[in-house]
Protein backbone atom coordinates (compact mmCIF):
# COMPACT_ATOMS: atom_id res chain seq x y z
CA UNK A 1 0.00 0.00 0.00
CA UNK A 2 1.39 3.08 -0.98
CA UNK A 3 0.30 6.83 0.73
CA UNK A 4 0.81 9.85 -0.84
CA UNK A 5 -0.57 13.15 0.36
CA UNK A 6 -1.68 16.02 -1.71
CA UNK A 7 -1.91 19.64 -0.13
CA UNK A 8 -4.12 22.07 -2.25
CA UNK A 9 -4.26 25.50 -2.15
CA UNK A 10 -1.31 26.39 0.11
CA UNK A 11 -1.34 29.76 0.88
CA UNK A 12 2.56 30.78 1.01
CA UNK A 13 2.24 33.44 4.02
CA UNK A 14 -0.80 31.92 5.97
CA UNK A 15 -0.52 28.21 5.64
CA UNK A 16 3.86 28.15 5.82
CA UNK A 17 3.53 26.48 9.50
CA UNK A 18 0.44 24.36 9.10
CA UNK A 19 1.54 22.85 5.82
CA UNK A 20 4.87 22.15 7.32
CA UNK A 21 2.73 20.30 9.79
CA UNK A 22 0.78 18.03 7.26
CA UNK A 23 4.05 17.07 5.45
CA UNK A 24 5.61 16.12 8.73
CA UNK A 25 2.11 14.16 10.31
CA UNK A 26 2.49 12.30 6.84
CA UNK A 27 6.18 11.55 7.21
CA UNK A 28 5.99 10.60 11.02
CA UNK A 29 2.48 8.17 10.49
CA UNK A 30 4.13 6.23 7.29
CA UNK A 31 3.42 8.24 4.03
CA UNK A 32 5.60 8.13 1.93
CA UNK A 33 5.90 11.83 0.00
CA UNK A 34 3.76 14.75 -0.31
CA UNK A 35 2.65 16.61 -3.54
CA UNK A 36 2.20 20.40 -3.03
CA UNK A 37 -0.09 22.49 -5.39
CA UNK A 38 2.13 25.81 -5.02
CA UNK A 39 5.49 27.18 -5.72
CA UNK A 40 6.81 27.88 -2.56
CA UNK A 41 10.41 26.27 -2.08
CA UNK A 42 10.18 26.60 2.36
CA UNK A 43 7.96 23.51 2.42
CA UNK A 44 10.23 21.60 0.31
CA UNK A 45 13.23 22.42 2.07
CA UNK A 46 12.42 21.78 5.55
CA UNK A 47 11.09 18.95 5.23
CA UNK A 48 13.94 17.59 3.59
CA UNK A 49 16.35 18.64 6.38
CA UNK A 50 14.21 17.09 8.78
CA UNK A 51 14.38 13.84 6.38
CA UNK A 52 18.10 13.92 6.25
CA UNK A 53 18.48 14.78 10.02
CA UNK A 54 15.74 12.22 10.94
CA UNK A 55 16.00 9.27 8.42
CA UNK A 56 13.31 7.82 5.58
CA UNK A 57 13.37 8.89 2.12
CA UNK A 58 9.90 10.68 2.53
CA UNK A 59 9.89 13.77 -0.16
CA UNK A 60 7.81 16.99 -0.84
CA UNK A 61 7.14 17.37 -4.66
CA UNK A 62 5.88 20.69 -5.66
CA UNK A 63 3.12 20.49 -9.08
CA UNK A 64 2.10 23.12 -11.00
CA UNK A 65 -0.90 21.48 -11.82
CA UNK A 66 -2.54 19.27 -8.94
CA UNK A 67 -5.17 17.81 -11.76
CA UNK A 68 -2.44 15.85 -13.71
CA UNK A 69 -1.18 14.44 -11.19
CA UNK A 70 -4.62 13.02 -10.05
CA UNK A 71 -4.81 11.50 -13.58
CA UNK A 72 -1.38 9.91 -13.54
CA UNK A 73 -1.90 8.39 -9.97
CA UNK A 74 -5.08 6.91 -11.34
CA UNK A 75 -3.16 5.77 -14.95
CA UNK A 76 -0.80 4.09 -12.39
CA UNK A 77 -3.45 2.12 -10.48
CA UNK A 78 -4.03 4.24 -7.57
CA UNK A 79 -7.43 5.16 -5.99
CA UNK A 80 -7.65 9.03 -4.79
CA UNK A 81 -9.04 9.51 -1.45
CA UNK A 82 -10.29 13.38 -0.44
CA UNK A 83 -10.09 14.51 3.18
CA UNK A 84 -13.31 16.90 3.91
CA UNK A 85 -15.90 16.82 6.77
CA UNK A 86 -18.85 16.54 4.29
CA UNK A 87 -17.69 13.20 2.68
CA UNK A 88 -18.40 9.49 4.29
CA UNK A 89 -17.57 8.85 7.94
CA UNK A 90 -14.11 7.06 7.95
CA UNK A 91 -15.91 4.13 10.10
CA UNK A 92 -18.29 3.09 7.31
CA UNK A 93 -15.96 2.99 4.48
CA UNK A 94 -12.09 1.84 6.02
CA UNK A 95 -12.70 -1.43 4.80
CA UNK A 96 -13.59 -0.37 1.17
CA UNK A 97 -10.28 1.73 1.10
CA UNK A 98 -7.58 0.26 3.02
CA UNK A 99 -5.33 -1.95 0.55
CA UNK A 100 -5.34 0.51 -2.40
CA UNK A 101 -2.40 2.92 -3.45
CA UNK A 102 -3.80 6.01 -1.77
CA UNK A 103 -3.33 9.48 -3.00
CA UNK A 104 -5.08 11.85 -0.26
CA UNK A 105 -5.90 15.17 -0.91
CA UNK A 106 -6.20 17.46 1.65
CA UNK A 107 -7.09 21.34 1.77
CA UNK A 108 -6.21 24.58 3.20
CA UNK A 109 -8.49 26.98 1.60
CA UNK A 110 -12.03 25.72 0.10
CA UNK A 111 -11.07 23.37 -2.36
CA UNK A 112 -11.69 23.26 -5.91
CA UNK A 113 -15.75 21.74 -6.27
CA UNK A 114 -14.61 19.43 -8.82
CA UNK A 115 -12.15 17.65 -6.35
CA UNK A 116 -15.86 16.11 -5.31
CA UNK A 117 -15.84 14.17 -8.46
CA UNK A 118 -12.56 13.66 -9.78
CA UNK A 119 -11.70 11.36 -6.48
CA UNK A 120 -13.19 8.28 -5.81
CA UNK A 121 -13.91 8.49 -2.41
CA UNK A 122 -14.70 11.81 0.13
CA UNK A 123 -13.91 10.88 3.71
CA UNK A 124 -15.21 12.50 6.64
CA UNK A 125 -13.10 12.05 9.82
CA UNK A 126 -15.82 12.57 12.09
CA UNK A 127 -18.57 14.81 10.17
CA UNK A 128 -17.39 17.71 11.99
CA UNK A 129 -14.72 20.75 10.99
CA UNK A 130 -11.40 20.11 12.47
CA UNK A 131 -8.03 20.52 11.22
CA UNK A 132 -6.45 18.73 8.44
CA UNK A 133 -3.19 17.52 10.23
CA UNK A 134 -5.55 15.50 12.33
CA UNK A 135 -8.24 14.67 9.77
CA UNK A 136 -4.63 12.79 8.13
CA UNK A 137 -3.05 11.43 11.70
CA UNK A 138 -6.49 9.59 12.07
CA UNK A 139 -6.97 8.86 8.76
CA UNK A 140 -3.14 7.40 8.16
CA UNK A 141 -3.06 5.62 11.71
CA UNK A 142 -6.21 3.92 11.03
CA UNK A 143 -5.67 3.09 7.49
CA UNK A 144 -2.20 1.32 8.86
CA UNK A 145 -4.12 -0.48 11.43
CA UNK A 146 -6.57 -2.44 9.28
CA UNK A 147 -3.71 -3.32 7.32
CA UNK A 148 -2.03 -5.19 10.25
CA UNK A 149 1.05 -2.58 10.13
CA UNK A 150 1.74 0.16 13.37
CA UNK A 151 2.59 3.24 11.95
CA UNK A 152 4.21 4.39 15.20
CA UNK A 153 6.48 1.62 15.02
CA UNK A 154 7.89 2.65 11.84
CA UNK A 155 11.66 2.81 11.14
CA UNK A 156 13.43 5.30 9.31
CA UNK A 157 16.99 4.23 8.32
CA UNK A 158 19.56 6.75 6.98
CA UNK A 159 18.76 9.80 9.86
CA UNK A 160 21.84 11.40 11.29
CA UNK A 161 20.13 11.36 14.12
CA UNK A 162 17.45 9.47 16.83
CA UNK A 163 15.88 9.46 19.92
CA UNK A 164 16.37 6.79 22.96
CA UNK A 165 13.16 6.57 24.26
CA UNK A 166 12.88 7.03 27.99
CA UNK A 167 10.38 7.69 30.73
CA UNK A 168 12.33 11.00 31.42
CA UNK A 169 14.82 13.39 30.67
CA UNK A 170 15.87 13.60 26.84
CA UNK A 171 18.37 11.07 25.27
CA UNK A 172 19.29 11.89 21.39
CA UNK A 173 22.09 9.83 19.70
CA UNK A 174 24.41 9.83 16.67
CA UNK A 175 23.87 7.47 14.42
N1 LIG B 1 -12.80 26.18 5.08
C1 LIG B 1 -12.42 25.13 4.21
C2 LIG B 1 -13.61 24.62 3.41
O1 LIG B 1 -14.70 25.11 3.60
O2 LIG B 1 -13.40 23.69 2.62
C3 LIG B 1 -11.83 23.95 4.98
C4 LIG B 1 -10.74 24.31 5.93
S1 LIG B 1 -10.18 22.88 6.80
C5 LIG B 1 -9.35 23.51 8.19
C6 LIG B 1 -8.85 22.36 5.81
C7 LIG B 1 -8.89 20.91 5.46
O3 LIG B 1 -8.99 20.12 6.61
C8 LIG B 1 -10.05 20.47 4.59
O4 LIG B 1 -9.85 20.77 3.23
C9 LIG B 1 -10.04 18.97 4.84
O5 LIG B 1 -9.11 18.31 3.98
C10 LIG B 1 -9.55 18.87 6.27
N2 LIG B 1 -10.62 18.57 7.24
C11 LIG B 1 -11.13 19.41 8.17
N3 LIG B 1 -12.08 18.80 8.88
C12 LIG B 1 -12.17 17.53 8.40
C13 LIG B 1 -12.96 16.41 8.73
N4 LIG B 1 -13.88 16.43 9.69
N5 LIG B 1 -12.79 15.28 8.02
C14 LIG B 1 -11.86 15.22 7.04
N6 LIG B 1 -11.08 16.25 6.69
C15 LIG B 1 -11.24 17.38 7.36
Amino acid sequence: MRIVVLRLGHRIQRDQRITTHVGLTARAFGAEGMLLDSDDTGIEKSLSEVAQRWGGSFYVKRVANWKNEIRKWKEDGGKVLHLTMYGINLPDVINEVVYHDLLIVIGAEKVPPEIYELCDWNVAVGNQPHSEVAALAVVLDRLFNVSGKDPLRSSFGGGEIEIVPKKRGKEVRDI
